[in-house]
């Protein structure tokens, strides 16, 4: 045991001292290397062959110039990225964000993350994620698209339906993956599965809109299941007001649960008889105005400006949707005093690390994002096996395999808990179970 958590420490040692600057990759390295040594224990060979040090390092990081002209006819200049980290179970599959935020540091993150939830999904999908700083918030639709014609001008020569498939996330949805796809046409003349959350209308998949947030509570209801609670009635806070806390909250109401919170990067809005989903829909998706506005039409509810003061609203369910680092220790100690019994992660890496050993400390069941939010992901290879096969699945045959699928992925990391001894830990059975696939597919393609 010591030889392989000192190899752990020696990896995440050289990715500090690689990229000192790189916090919330080193996060994630570190997230996953305190929990992997059983696995490493188990499989000796992965530290003869540096298998950690290859998994860590991408297999090819894209960083390129995106210029693009504003409404009043001045040039902007962005940065856009493709982070290809690992291609050893299939093409490179992950999302696009678009955000202010954006850095190398964020999209290395999000890719190795991505490398160990693909793998759980059990589909044939690499790791990847890109996009840029870029902030659609506040541009016109002509603004965003010339964005994004630019974006892909550089962008299409790295990627391909069998190569690397890119799809949404932050500030990156229906409209921009469709300029995406556009663009991605007309340079290159094919009509091919390059991109998923494509329009319906041009071979996107029906309940891909869905998938994220619907599959957050099948693998929810996986975990209330094993804690004997039932989420009828039962109160439900839920941060984000984007494309995975919308479809949270949808599927959360119709299995019977009370969600009485939604936020969005200025503040949240705390309804105590129920958020009216459809005003939501209304405001996000329609109009992309401020959530504060759903105080205007519903006068019980109450909106309270800065985003963290969601945790401190009581509930039996916790499920972060808007972004990393979100729910820190403070915010995690709120929630237990108030009484939380389980926490699933919609966003990537809502939670802090110290965060999530408090809510393990205090016996609150913690799902995490990788195993909690993999329906998106799941959907998006659906949405190529259908553009494969040049056909449309209906919504139920998508939604009853994201079910399938997410119940699959509950059983495989509670199973990986047992076999590791890691009884009751999700977060280290995830970790495990995705690693063990993705190294032994590495393992058997030699040293590349
Ligand atoms: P959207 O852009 O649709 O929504 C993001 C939401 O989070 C908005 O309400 C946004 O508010 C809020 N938000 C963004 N940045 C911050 C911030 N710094 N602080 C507080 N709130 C913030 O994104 P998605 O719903 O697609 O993604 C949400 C999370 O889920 C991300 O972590 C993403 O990586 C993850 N995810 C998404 C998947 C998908 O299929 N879409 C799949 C798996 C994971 P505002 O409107 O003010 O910006």
């Amino acid at each position: 045991m010591a030889d392989m958590k000192a190899y752990a420490k020696k990896v995440l040692a050289g990715i500090e001292a690689k990229d000192p600057d790189q916090k919330e990759f080193q996060n994630t390295a570190k997230e996953i290397l305190q929990s992997i040594i059983p696995v490493l224990e188990a499989h000796p060979e992965y530290k003869e062959e540096k298998l950690l040090e290859r998994f860590f390092e991408p297999e090819r990081v894209v960083m390129f110039r995106v210029p693009w002209v504003d409404d009043k006819g001045e040039l902007q200049v962005n940065r856009g990225f493709r982070v290809q980290m690992n291609s050893a179970i299939g093409p490179y599959k992950g999302g696009l964000r678009f955000h202010p935020s954006v850095n190398l540091s964020i999209l290395k993150f999000l890719a190795t993350e991505q490398i160990l939830k693909n793998a759980l999904s059990g589909l044939p999908i690499g790791g990847g994620k890109g996009g840029s700083d870029f902030d659609p918030k506040g541009k016109s639709d002509n603004e965003v698209m010339r964005f994004c014609q630019s974006f892909m001008t550089e962008l299409y020569r790295h990627i391909g339906a069998d190569i690397d498939v890119p799809a949404g996330d932050i500030g990156v949805g229906g409209r921009e993956i469709g300029y995406l796809y556009g663009q991605y046409k007309r340079i290159t003349g094919l009509y091919e599965g390059v991109l998923t959350g494509k329009g319906l209308t041009f071979g996107g998949s029906l309940a891909r809109t869905e998938a994220t947030g619907y599959g957050l509570l099948y693998f929810t209801s996986n975990v209330l299941r094993d804690a004997g609670i039932d989420i009828k009635d039962k109160t439900v806070v839920v941060s984000g007001a984007g494309n995975v806390a919308i479809y949270a909250i949808e599927k959360a109401q119709q299995m019977g649960a009370k969600v009485v919170t939604c936020s969005d990067s200025s503040g949240y809005v705390y309804d105590p008889d129920g958020i009216d989903l459809a005003l939501v829909k209304d405001i996000k998706e329609v109009r992309r105005a401020r959530i504060k506005e759903y105080v205007k039409k519903h006068k019980k509810a109450e909106y309270h400006e800065g985003c963290k003061g969601v945790w401190n609203v009581p509930c039996d369910i916790a499920l972060p949707c808007a972004t990393q680092n979100e729910l820190d220790l403070d915010a995690a100690k709120e929630l237990v005093k108030n009484g939380v019994k389980v926490v699933c992660e919609g966003a990537n890496m809502p939670s802090t690390l110290d965060a999530i050993a408090y809510f393990q400390k205090h016996k609150v069941k913690f799902g995490p994002a990788k195993a909690a939010n993999a329906g998106g992901v799941s959907v998006s290879a659906l949405e190529m096996s259908q553009n494969s096969e040049r056909l449309s699945w209906t919504f139920e045959e998508v939604d009853n395999y994201l079910k399938r699928i997410m119940d699959d992925i509950y059983k495989k990391t509670t199973a990986a808990c047992e076999e590791y001894g890691a009884k009751g830990d999700l977060l280290a059975g995830a970790n495990m179970a995705g690693f063990v696939k993705v190294a032994n597919a590495m393992h058997a393609q030699g040293w590349v």
